[in-house]
């Protein structure tokens, strides 16, 4: 697939708010993937910190994944939707900006779950946080910045959407109905994750906060944990990082598993994104899709078996991907070097993020691939954090 550059409007008209490191931001699911990046990158450029994770085991988590760092602090939100947890953690803390990460993002979940346990948490959990910030005595927030999704920009019903080019102007037509009726996890994740966003810009229009508000639409994100922060398990990896492990496990004889979600970003850029979102000047009232490029699971496959040859420049490894003849082996040879980007949509080249949100240039493939495959492996291994 070709990556066409294309600016897009934002959604309200932008506004110079900055923040400044040594100011304080408040960052929703502390402990999630991409946040423990996100926290890491603040508190090395300055920040302060605080968190709010769902029960005091997670935030001690937190706390010690960043070597209780002394501008960091986690708190506990139980129930994302409630308002009432968001603003005395708002009054007590005063944060000048808040980013919100904290949204269900599983495929194991039941139809007859969808509405409670992931359309309710994500559309309501962001109107509560941000009713908090807005609430009047509360008006040290400036800035929100909402982790969207890339899945809030597609449209489902164009499918694989062969020469179409989204960019940041685009968004998915998926209701909040849809949702509750979907015929899949997947499909009800994404219309949790546009019915949030649509619902933020609207109350922003609707209340004319003290704050603005910034949306990051991040493709697939893979990446790394950071140490001490990964899962125990296999059944704990995260879902973007599973469709890694779902390639490198199926077996050497195996089809190579569908590429699903062909646009990918590293967790790393996904989090010098939301940091760049707080420092950015003229990025408030925007709306940014964020992304490496396209990727299939066909290439995750011959990067992981070493067919470098297969890669491009920027997917490249730098040195190859460790991992045990072994392990290589069980790796779906499929057809190396068949890619697919010719056969589905096209999307904003990055770009834009990369230059207004001060990204230094987005990873490829084969550097995140070596960085997370040993740790994969090594979860398999029962040997966390090798
Ligand atoms: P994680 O699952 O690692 O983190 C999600 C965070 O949200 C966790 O802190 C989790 O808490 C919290 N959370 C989930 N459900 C609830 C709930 N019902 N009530 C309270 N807290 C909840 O996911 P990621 O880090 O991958 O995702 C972070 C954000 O980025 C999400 O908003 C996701 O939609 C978005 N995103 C992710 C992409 C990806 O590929 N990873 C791509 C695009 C967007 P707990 O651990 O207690 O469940």
């Amino acid at each position: 697939m070709s990556i066409i550059s294309k600016t897009s409007a934002g959604t309200s008209s932008s506004s110079s708010v900055v923040i400044e490191p040594s100011e304080l931001v408040l960052v929703t699911g502390a402990n999630g993937f991409i946040a423990q990046h996100c926290i890491a990158l603040l508190l090395k450029r300055g920040y302060r910190v605080v968190g709010t994770a769902r029960t005091a085991d997670k935030a001690k988590l937190v706390e010690q994944t960043h070597h209780h760092h002394p501008c960091l602090s986690v708190v506990v939100v139980a129930d994302i939707t409630s308002r009432e947890s968001y603003l005395s953690v708002i009054r007590d803390s005063e944060p000048v900006a808040v980013v919100h990460m904290a949204s269900p993002f599983s495929y194991d979940v039941k139809p007859s779950d969808f509405e409670a346990t992931v359309m309710k948490p994500a559309v309501d959990g962001t109107l509560a946080l941000l009713g908090a910030a807005a609430k009047s005595g509360a008006s040290c927030v400036r800035r929100v910045v909402l982790t969207s999704s890339l899945a809030c920009v597609l449209d489902p019903a164009l499918g694989r959407g062969a020469g179409k080019t989204y960019t940041a102007e685009d968004w998915s037509p998926l209701t909040y109905e849809d949702g509750v009726v979907a015929a899949d996890a997947p499909s009800a994740y994404r219309a949790s994750k546009t019915t949030a966003e649509r619902a933020a810009w609207d109350f922003v229009a609707r209340e004319k906060p003290a704050f603005d508000l910034v949306s990051l639409c991040p493709g697939m994100v893979f990446g790394p944990w950071l140490e001490g922060a990964g899962p125990r398990t296999l059944e704990e990896v995260n879902t973007s990082n599973r469709i890694v492990w779902d390639v490198l496990s199926a077996g050497g004889d195996a089809r190579v598993p569908a590429t699903r979600a062909p646009v990918w970003v590293d967790v790393r850029d996904a989090a010098a994104a939301h940091v760049g979102a707080l420092s950015g000047a003229e990025v408030g009232g925007k709306r940014y899709v964020v992304v490496s490029g396209v990727y299939c699971n066909q290439e995750i496959a011959d990067l992981c078996r070493g067919d470098h040859a297969a890669g491009t420049e920027k997917s490249s490894c730098r040195g190859g991907i460790s991992m045990t003849d072994e392990e290589r082996r069980r790796v779906p040879v499929g057809q190396p070097g068949k890619r697919e980007a010719h056969l589905h949509f096209a999307v904003d080249d990055g770009s834009r993020a990369e230059m207004e949100l001060g990204i230094g240039g987005w990873r490829g493939l084969g550097e995140c691939l070596e960085d997370l495959v040993p740790q994969l492996l090594a979860v398999e291994r029962g040997l966390r954090d090798s």
